[in-house]
């Protein structure tokens, strides 16, 4: 992709090849899908990936000449038209090469964004310097956030980051942030998704609530079954001090005796696009609680094109909208609509529309490696 980016946390955005095949709910609406499909490049398991010319691979290059010479990092995305870390054995070559331009251009931090983060360790060399190396999995819901999070943070890298977008469901993440991580088996407490309604986004009876099968590389990948907020909060002390015994000591951390390194950086983001799902402003506002209450710098990007709000009236209440209709079809409670927030910005970007508690894009700016 070019040099330049819209997506607002990073510089540049590289591709190391076009093409990519879905992996969860969170990929039900990708946008890298339909724009390669627009520009003629096919999709999927069984098509080809799309590989780009010297010229295209000597673009970081130039983006770390001109950051040298300003004397300040730049943040590149690692690729916004696939997935690094996806299992193909065509790819190894494109990784290698990958692997050697990032060794190659210090003053760019990397940021490798995958949902497929069981993969991490095959592919990523152990030899390679990390100090300019990102790692980081998306998490678009509670169960993915249990599943990918914990294999994240088994890995070495610069910063270790999630993706929270598309936000599809609360998530408590409370478990993995850096400073509120629990010893594994410590029972939280406290109501950290606030109000609850008894009709609010991922409810059993909604769109995304039956389970399904999807293909993951060759894998079958269970996934869906998402909880309603009241369902999800009843149970989450359970599932919250099973996934801290669970995962931890499936990673080995109960054994070590320095504490477990945790997230170091949070993005939120809602869907965007005409099939956008909704995102309820008090997922994003509790997930920027838990990072505030962690210390752990977390970025709003957007509320996304169909955000509702089961917490507040914002005073946009429209039950006759077809957006609000929409989604509350999407929710599964066609009899009590949400209350769904209008805002003038497509993608939901303009933070000056939201409440002052999304005005928060923060960063990590520590150079560690971990
Ligand atoms: S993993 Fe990313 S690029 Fe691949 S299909 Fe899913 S959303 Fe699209």
């Amino acid at each position: 992709m070019g040099e330049t980016t819209k997506i607002a946390w990073t510089d540049h955005t590289f591709n190391c090849w076009w093409g990519c095949q879905r992996v969860s709910l969170g990929c039900e609406n990708c946008y890298a899908e339909s724009f390669a499909k627009r520009y003629g490049t096919a999709w999927g398991p069984s098509a080809d990936r799309r590989f780009f010319p010297d010229k295209h691979w000597n673009e970081p290059r130039k983006w770390n000449r001109l950051a040298e010479a300003a004397r300040v990092r730049k943040r590149v995305f690692c690729a916004s038209m696939a997935d690094v870390f996806e299992a193909r054995s065509d790819l190894d070559s494109q990784r290698e090469r990958l692997w050697k331009l990032i060794s190659e251009t210090p003053w760019l931090d990397w940021l490798l964004l995958t949902k497929r983060p069981q993969n991490i360790k095959l592919m990523l060399p152990d030899g390679l310097d990390r100090k300019n190396i990102w790692l980081g999995t998306t998490a678009e819901n509670q169960e993915n956030a249990d599943k990918r999070i914990p294999l994240l943070l088994s890995n070495r890298a610069a910063k270790l980051f999630v993706s929270y977008e598309p936000a599809l469901g609360p998530v408590d993440f409370s478990p993995w942030l850096e400073e509120g991580r629990q010893p594994p088996g410590e029972p939280r407490t406290g109501n950290l998704f606030g109000t609850t309604t008894s009709c609010s986004p991922s409810s059993e009876g909604g769109t995304h609530g039956s389970e399904r099968d999807t293909q993951r590389d060759g894998e079958v990948e269970r996934v869906g079954s998402q909880r309603d907020s009241t369902s999800a909060l009843s149970g989450r002390e359970a599932s919250t001090d099973r996934r801290g015994v669970r995962d931890l000591r499936q990673d080995g951390f109960e054994d070590r005796t320095r504490r477990p390194l945790g997230i170091s950086w949070l993005i939120i983001g809602g869907e965007s696009g005409p099939k956008a799902r909704p995102f309820d402003l008090a997922w994003g506002r509790s997930t920027i609680a838990q990072c505030k209450a962690a210390n752990v710098p977390v970025f709003f990007k957007q509320a996304g094109a169909l955000p509702i709000d089961s917490e507040r009236y914002l005073g946009t209440f429209a039950p006759e909208d077809k957006r609000s209709i929409a989604a509350a079809k999407a929710l599964g409670c066609d009899d009590n609509p949400p209350n769904l927030v209008l805002l003038w910005h497509p993608k939901g970007g303009d933070l000056s529309e939201l409440p002052p508690e999304f005005n928060v894009r923060e960063f990590p700016n520590q150079r560690t490696v971990r």
